[in-house]
Protein backbone atom coordinates (compact mmCIF):
# COMPACT_ATOMS: atom_id res chain seq x y z
CA UNK A 1 0.00 0.00 0.00
CA UNK A 2 1.67 3.51 -0.77
CA UNK A 3 0.53 6.19 1.89
CA UNK A 4 -0.74 9.64 0.03
CA UNK A 5 0.69 12.56 2.55
CA UNK A 6 0.77 15.97 1.79
CA UNK A 7 4.39 17.99 2.54
CA UNK A 8 4.81 21.44 3.98
CA UNK A 9 8.15 22.00 4.52
CA UNK A 10 7.16 24.82 6.12
CA UNK A 11 10.30 27.65 6.48
CA UNK A 12 13.41 28.60 8.84
CA UNK A 13 14.25 25.09 9.79
CA UNK A 14 11.49 23.33 8.62
CA UNK A 15 12.78 22.44 5.21
CA UNK A 16 16.28 20.68 6.98
CA UNK A 17 13.52 19.04 9.85
CA UNK A 18 11.51 17.82 7.42
CA UNK A 19 13.55 16.82 5.01
CA UNK A 20 16.07 14.58 7.69
CA UNK A 21 12.56 13.14 8.74
CA UNK A 22 11.39 11.98 5.46
CA UNK A 23 15.00 10.36 4.92
CA UNK A 24 14.25 8.75 7.30
CA UNK A 25 10.59 7.79 6.57
CA UNK A 26 11.56 6.34 3.41
CA UNK A 27 14.09 4.23 4.85
CA UNK A 28 11.58 2.29 7.02
CA UNK A 29 10.60 0.82 3.42
CA UNK A 30 6.72 2.09 3.83
CA UNK A 31 6.10 3.86 0.96
CA UNK A 32 5.01 7.22 0.62
CA UNK A 33 3.63 9.21 -2.06
CA UNK A 34 4.53 13.25 -1.09
CA UNK A 35 2.06 15.54 -1.94
CA UNK A 36 4.42 19.16 -1.30
CA UNK A 37 3.38 22.19 -1.05
CA UNK A 38 4.08 25.58 0.68
CA UNK A 39 3.03 28.02 3.00
CA UNK A 40 3.44 30.86 4.70
CA UNK A 41 5.67 34.14 2.93
CA UNK A 42 7.17 31.44 0.49
CA UNK A 43 4.01 30.74 -0.85
CA UNK A 44 3.00 33.94 -1.00
CA UNK A 45 5.90 35.33 -2.98
CA UNK A 46 5.14 32.67 -5.39
CA UNK A 47 1.20 32.64 -5.70
CA UNK A 48 -0.40 35.72 -3.74
CA UNK A 49 -1.96 33.06 -1.59
CA UNK A 50 -0.84 32.25 2.17
CA UNK A 51 -2.33 28.95 1.90
CA UNK A 52 -2.77 28.00 -1.55
CA UNK A 53 -5.68 26.30 -2.89
CA UNK A 54 -3.70 23.45 -3.89
CA UNK A 55 -2.66 22.95 -0.02
CA UNK A 56 -6.01 23.00 0.52
CA UNK A 57 -7.13 20.50 -2.04
CA UNK A 58 -4.42 18.36 -1.58
CA UNK A 59 -4.71 17.58 2.31
CA UNK A 60 -8.83 17.14 1.42
CA UNK A 61 -7.68 14.07 -0.36
CA UNK A 62 -4.93 12.62 1.30
CA UNK A 63 -6.35 13.43 4.55
CA UNK A 64 -3.12 13.14 5.77
CA UNK A 65 -0.26 16.09 6.32
CA UNK A 66 3.27 16.12 7.75
CA UNK A 67 4.00 19.88 8.31
CA UNK A 68 7.12 21.66 8.95
CA UNK A 69 7.02 25.49 11.38
CA UNK A 70 5.85 28.18 9.64
CA UNK A 71 7.07 31.73 10.40
CA UNK A 72 4.00 33.53 11.92
CA UNK A 73 4.75 37.36 12.19
CA UNK A 74 4.79 39.01 15.37
CA UNK A 75 1.89 41.60 15.96
CA UNK A 76 0.54 42.43 12.54
CA UNK A 77 0.98 40.48 9.05
CA UNK A 78 -0.92 37.61 8.19
CA UNK A 79 -2.60 35.12 10.63
CA UNK A 80 -1.02 32.13 11.40
CA UNK A 81 -0.98 28.96 8.79
CA UNK A 82 -0.69 26.71 11.58
CA UNK A 83 -3.90 27.70 13.27
CA UNK A 84 -5.54 28.41 9.82
CA UNK A 85 -5.02 24.82 8.61
CA UNK A 86 -6.15 23.46 12.35
CA UNK A 87 -9.62 25.40 12.41
CA UNK A 88 -10.10 24.50 8.61
CA UNK A 89 -9.47 20.59 8.83
CA UNK A 90 -11.24 20.85 12.04
CA UNK A 91 -8.09 19.31 14.12
CA UNK A 92 -9.22 19.68 17.33
CA UNK A 93 -6.81 18.13 19.34
CA UNK A 94 -3.64 18.73 20.05
CA UNK A 95 -1.74 15.67 21.11
CA UNK A 96 1.73 16.35 23.01
CA UNK A 97 3.58 13.27 24.83
CA UNK A 98 6.24 14.34 26.63
CA UNK A 99 8.93 11.34 27.30
CA UNK A 100 12.52 11.65 28.34
CA UNK A 101 14.85 10.10 25.79
CA UNK A 102 17.85 8.13 26.90
CA UNK A 103 21.29 9.96 27.57
CA UNK A 104 19.41 13.75 27.72
CA UNK A 105 20.70 15.33 31.36
CA UNK A 106 17.50 16.98 32.76
CA UNK A 107 16.26 17.61 36.26
CA UNK A 108 13.70 15.45 35.80
CA UNK A 109 14.52 11.86 34.51
CA UNK A 110 10.97 9.41 34.20
CA UNK A 111 8.88 12.30 32.70
CA UNK A 112 5.77 10.63 30.53
CA UNK A 113 2.82 12.76 30.44
CA UNK A 114 0.92 13.69 27.73
CA UNK A 115 -0.76 17.10 26.72
CA UNK A 116 -4.46 17.61 25.28
CA UNK A 117 -4.72 21.00 23.82
CA UNK A 118 -8.22 22.20 22.44
CA UNK A 119 -6.69 23.72 18.72
CA UNK A 120 -9.74 25.57 17.54
CA UNK A 121 -10.97 28.37 19.74
CA UNK A 122 -10.20 30.27 22.82
CA UNK A 123 -7.68 33.27 22.51
CA UNK A 124 -6.72 31.90 19.35
CA UNK A 125 -10.21 32.39 17.87
CA UNK A 126 -8.39 35.70 16.48
CA UNK A 127 -11.30 37.98 16.50
CA UNK A 128 -9.66 41.41 17.85
CA UNK A 129 -10.38 45.05 17.33
CA UNK A 130 -10.41 48.45 18.03
CA UNK A 131 -12.79 50.06 20.00
CA UNK A 132 -11.24 53.43 20.34
CA UNK A 133 -7.83 54.52 19.72
CA UNK A 134 -5.51 53.14 22.72
CA UNK A 135 -7.92 50.53 23.12
CA UNK A 136 -8.32 46.90 21.86
CA UNK A 137 -10.69 44.13 22.40
CA UNK A 138 -9.83 40.27 21.59
CA UNK A 139 -12.61 37.41 22.15
CA UNK A 140 -11.60 34.26 23.97
CA UNK A 141 -14.49 31.69 22.37
CA UNK A 142 -15.33 28.75 24.11
CA UNK A 143 -18.13 26.68 23.37
CA UNK A 144 -19.69 23.54 24.96
CA UNK A 145 -19.73 21.80 21.82
CA UNK A 146 -16.04 22.17 21.33
CA UNK A 147 -15.06 22.20 24.93
CA UNK A 148 -17.10 18.24 25.08
CA UNK A 149 -15.33 17.03 22.05
CA UNK A 150 -12.04 17.58 23.46
CA UNK A 151 -12.78 16.38 26.78
CA UNK A 152 -14.11 12.90 25.50
CA UNK A 153 -11.06 12.95 23.17
CA UNK A 154 -8.66 13.03 25.81
CA UNK A 155 -11.24 10.50 28.27
CA UNK A 156 -11.08 8.00 25.25
CA UNK A 157 -7.24 8.38 24.66
CA UNK A 158 -6.94 7.81 28.39
CA UNK A 159 -8.81 4.37 28.42
CA UNK A 160 -7.46 3.53 25.20
CA UNK A 161 -3.83 3.83 26.33
CA UNK A 162 -4.53 2.81 29.97
CA UNK A 163 -3.56 5.97 31.44
CA UNK A 164 -4.94 6.29 34.79
CA UNK A 165 -5.35 10.38 36.17
CA UNK A 166 -6.74 13.14 33.69
CA UNK A 167 -6.04 17.09 34.98
CA UNK A 168 -8.30 20.05 33.60
CA UNK A 169 -6.41 22.74 33.61
CA UNK A 170 -8.33 26.24 33.78
CA UNK A 171 -8.57 29.57 35.44
CA UNK A 172 -12.48 29.18 35.84
CA UNK A 173 -11.81 31.56 39.28
CA UNK A 174 -11.31 34.60 37.25
CA UNK A 175 -12.80 33.63 33.80
CA UNK A 176 -15.71 32.32 35.18
CA UNK A 177 -17.93 31.83 32.26
CA UNK A 178 -15.29 30.78 29.76
CA UNK A 179 -13.00 28.58 31.76
CA UNK A 180 -16.35 28.27 33.59
CA UNK A 181 -17.81 26.20 31.08
CA UNK A 182 -14.59 24.90 29.57
CA UNK A 183 -14.74 22.80 33.12
CA UNK A 184 -18.56 21.77 33.31
CA UNK A 185 -18.08 19.99 30.09
CA UNK A 186 -14.90 18.50 31.70
CA UNK A 187 -16.70 17.20 34.99
CA UNK A 188 -19.30 16.03 32.60
CA UNK A 189 -17.49 14.13 30.84
CA UNK A 190 -15.95 12.93 33.48
CA UNK A 191 -18.73 11.02 35.11
CA UNK A 192 -19.13 9.09 31.85
CA UNK A 193 -15.89 7.59 32.65
CA UNK A 194 -15.64 6.49 36.50
CA UNK A 195 -12.80 4.24 35.47
CA UNK A 196 -10.44 7.52 35.16
CA UNK A 197 -9.42 9.84 38.04
CA UNK A 198 -10.42 13.33 37.56
CA UNK A 199 -9.32 16.21 39.18
CA UNK A 200 -8.65 20.30 38.19
CA UNK A 201 -5.82 22.50 38.45
CA UNK A 202 -5.99 26.50 38.12
CA UNK A 203 -3.26 27.23 35.15
CA UNK A 204 -0.80 29.29 37.30
CA UNK A 205 -0.53 26.80 40.10
CA UNK A 206 -0.49 24.04 37.38
CA UNK A 207 3.41 25.96 36.65
CA UNK A 208 4.13 25.85 39.94
CA UNK A 209 3.19 22.76 40.43
CA UNK A 210 4.92 21.16 37.33
CA UNK A 211 8.27 22.79 38.38
CA UNK A 212 8.03 20.83 42.12
CA UNK A 213 6.30 17.44 41.45
CA UNK A 214 5.69 17.17 37.65
CA UNK A 215 5.14 13.34 38.47
CA UNK A 216 1.34 13.93 39.99
CA UNK A 217 0.41 14.94 36.08
CA UNK A 218 -0.50 11.52 33.90
CA UNK A 219 -2.76 13.18 31.04
CA UNK A 220 -3.71 17.29 30.86
CA UNK A 221 -6.27 18.59 29.17
CA UNK A 222 -7.09 22.50 28.47
CA UNK A 223 -7.86 25.21 26.52
CA UNK A 224 -5.86 26.58 23.48
CA UNK A 225 -3.56 29.49 24.88
CA UNK A 226 -2.67 27.34 28.12
CA UNK A 227 -1.77 24.59 25.93
CA UNK A 228 0.72 26.08 23.97
CA UNK A 229 2.29 27.87 27.41
CA UNK A 230 2.48 23.92 29.28
CA UNK A 231 3.93 22.76 26.23
CA UNK A 232 6.63 25.03 26.10
CA UNK A 233 7.39 24.83 29.76
CA UNK A 234 7.09 20.85 29.84
CA UNK A 235 9.23 20.28 26.52
CA UNK A 236 12.19 21.88 28.74
CA UNK A 237 11.51 19.00 31.36
CA UNK A 238 12.72 16.73 28.77
CA UNK A 239 15.48 18.68 26.92
CA UNK A 240 13.85 21.06 24.77
CA UNK A 241 11.92 22.19 21.85
CA UNK A 242 14.17 20.13 19.44
CA UNK A 243 12.61 16.24 20.99
CA UNK A 244 8.56 17.02 21.56
CA UNK A 245 6.37 15.87 18.96
CA UNK A 246 2.83 17.20 18.08
CA UNK A 247 -0.59 16.11 16.07
CA UNK A 248 -3.43 17.34 15.15
CA UNK A 249 -6.12 15.29 14.93
CA UNK A 250 -9.49 15.50 13.98
CA UNK A 251 -12.29 13.26 12.94
CA UNK A 252 -11.47 12.82 9.35
CA UNK A 253 -7.65 14.18 8.58
CA UNK A 254 -4.62 14.39 10.84
CA UNK A 255 -1.76 16.67 10.68
CA UNK A 256 1.64 16.01 12.18
CA UNK A 257 4.47 18.55 13.62
CA UNK A 258 6.94 19.52 15.97
CA UNK A 259 5.76 21.42 18.85
CA UNK A 260 8.83 24.07 18.34
CA UNK A 261 8.27 26.94 16.02
CA UNK A 262 10.47 28.05 12.60
CA UNK A 263 13.75 28.86 14.87
CA UNK A 264 15.07 31.06 12.63
CA UNK A 265 18.29 31.76 14.69
CA UNK A 266 19.58 28.42 13.35
CA UNK A 267 18.23 28.06 9.65
CA UNK A 268 19.98 26.88 6.90
CA UNK A 269 22.57 26.24 9.21
CA UNK A 270 22.06 22.36 9.71
CA UNK A 271 21.82 22.82 13.16
CA UNK A 272 18.23 21.99 13.77
CA UNK A 273 17.20 19.01 15.61
CA UNK A 274 14.50 16.96 13.27
CA UNK A 275 13.54 14.33 16.66
CA UNK A 276 10.62 16.10 17.25
CA UNK A 277 9.78 16.00 13.87
CA UNK A 278 10.97 12.33 13.21
CA UNK A 279 8.86 11.55 16.64
CA UNK A 280 5.86 13.57 15.23
CA UNK A 281 6.49 11.25 12.02
CA UNK A 282 6.12 7.94 14.01
CA UNK A 283 2.95 9.10 15.60
CA UNK A 284 1.77 9.59 12.18
CA UNK A 285 3.23 5.88 11.43
CA UNK A 286 1.10 4.95 13.99
CA UNK A 287 -2.16 6.72 13.44
CA UNK A 288 -1.91 4.92 9.46
CA UNK A 289 -1.82 1.67 10.94
CA UNK A 290 2.08 0.77 10.12
CA UNK A 291 2.55 -0.11 13.63
CA UNK A 292 5.95 -1.87 12.81
CA UNK A 293 7.42 0.55 10.98
CA UNK A 294 6.39 2.88 13.93
CA UNK A 295 8.25 0.57 16.33
CA UNK A 296 11.01 0.32 14.72
CA UNK A 297 11.59 4.06 13.93
CA UNK A 298 11.19 4.82 17.65
CA UNK A 299 13.55 2.02 18.33
CA UNK A 300 15.82 3.57 16.24
CA UNK A 301 15.73 7.18 17.50
CA UNK A 302 16.04 5.37 21.06
CA UNK A 303 19.32 3.78 19.96
CA UNK A 304 20.91 6.83 18.29
CA UNK A 305 20.36 8.53 21.70
CA UNK A 306 21.54 5.43 23.64
CA UNK A 307 24.81 5.71 21.84
CA UNK A 308 25.04 9.04 22.25
CA UNK A 309 27.24 10.10 19.81
CA UNK A 310 26.06 11.44 17.14
CA UNK A 311 23.33 14.10 18.42
CA UNK A 312 22.57 17.67 18.05
CA UNK A 313 23.94 20.77 19.35
CA UNK A 314 20.82 22.03 21.66
CA UNK A 315 21.43 19.27 23.48
CA UNK A 316 25.40 19.47 23.64
CA UNK A 317 26.11 17.22 20.82
CA UNK A 318 28.46 18.09 17.80
CA UNK A 319 25.88 16.67 14.75
CA UNK A 320 24.21 18.29 12.03
CA UNK A 321 20.43 17.70 11.09
CA UNK A 322 21.99 15.17 8.09
CA UNK A 323 24.33 13.38 9.92
CA UNK A 324 22.10 12.91 12.71
CA UNK A 325 19.43 11.75 10.45
CA UNK A 326 22.18 9.18 8.81
CA UNK A 327 22.79 7.68 12.40
CA UNK A 328 19.20 7.16 12.63
CA UNK A 329 18.82 5.72 8.86
CA UNK A 330 22.15 3.07 10.52
CA UNK A 331 20.12 2.19 13.30
CA UNK A 332 17.14 1.51 11.37
CA UNK A 333 18.97 -0.70 8.85
CA UNK A 334 20.74 -2.52 11.32
CA UNK A 335 18.36 -3.71 13.03
CA UNK A 336 16.75 -5.23 9.93
CA UNK A 337 19.67 -7.31 9.61
CA UNK A 338 19.08 -11.32 11.53
CA UNK A 339 20.81 -11.54 15.04
CA UNK A 340 24.93 -11.78 14.52
CA UNK A 341 24.91 -9.97 11.12
CA UNK A 342 27.41 -7.40 10.62
CA UNK A 343 29.77 -8.33 13.42
P1 LIG B 1 6.44 29.67 17.80
O1 LIG B 1 5.96 30.87 18.52
O2 LIG B 1 6.46 29.78 16.31
O3 LIG B 1 5.85 28.39 18.31
P2 LIG B 1 8.63 29.44 19.56
O4 LIG B 1 8.49 30.69 20.32
O5 LIG B 1 8.15 28.16 20.20
O6 LIG B 1 7.98 29.56 18.11
P3 LIG B 1 10.87 28.37 18.30
O7 LIG B 1 11.07 28.95 16.96
O8 LIG B 1 10.22 27.05 18.35
O9 LIG B 1 10.12 29.39 19.20
O10 LIG B 1 12.24 28.21 19.01
C1 LIG B 1 12.72 28.85 20.17
C2 LIG B 1 14.22 28.55 20.25
O11 LIG B 1 14.41 27.16 20.56
C3 LIG B 1 14.87 28.74 18.88
O12 LIG B 1 15.30 30.05 18.75
C4 LIG B 1 15.98 27.71 18.87
O13 LIG B 1 17.16 28.25 19.39
C5 LIG B 1 15.45 26.60 19.76
N1 LIG B 1 14.87 25.52 18.93
C6 LIG B 1 13.60 25.36 18.55
N2 LIG B 1 13.44 24.27 17.80
C7 LIG B 1 14.65 23.71 17.69
C8 LIG B 1 15.15 22.53 17.02
N3 LIG B 1 14.37 21.71 16.31
N4 LIG B 1 16.47 22.27 17.12
C9 LIG B 1 17.30 23.06 17.83
N5 LIG B 1 16.89 24.17 18.49
C10 LIG B 1 15.58 24.50 18.42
Amino acid sequence: MIHKVTLIPGDGIGPEVINATVRVLEATGVKFEWETHQAGADAYAKTKQYIPKELYESVERTRLGLKGPVTTPIAGGFASINVTLRKKFELFANFRPIRNLPNIKTNYPGIDLVIVRENTEGEYSGIEHEVVPGVVESLKIITEKASTRIARFAFDYARRDHRKKIHAIHKANIMKLTDGLFLRCCRDTAEIYPDIQYAEHIVDNTCMQLVTNPYQYDVMVMENLYGDIISDLCAGFVGGLGLVPGANLGHECAIFEAVHGSAPDIAGKDLANPTAVMQSAVLMLRHIGETAAAERMHAALQRVYSEGKKTTRDIGGKSGTSEFADAVIQALETSKEPAGAGR
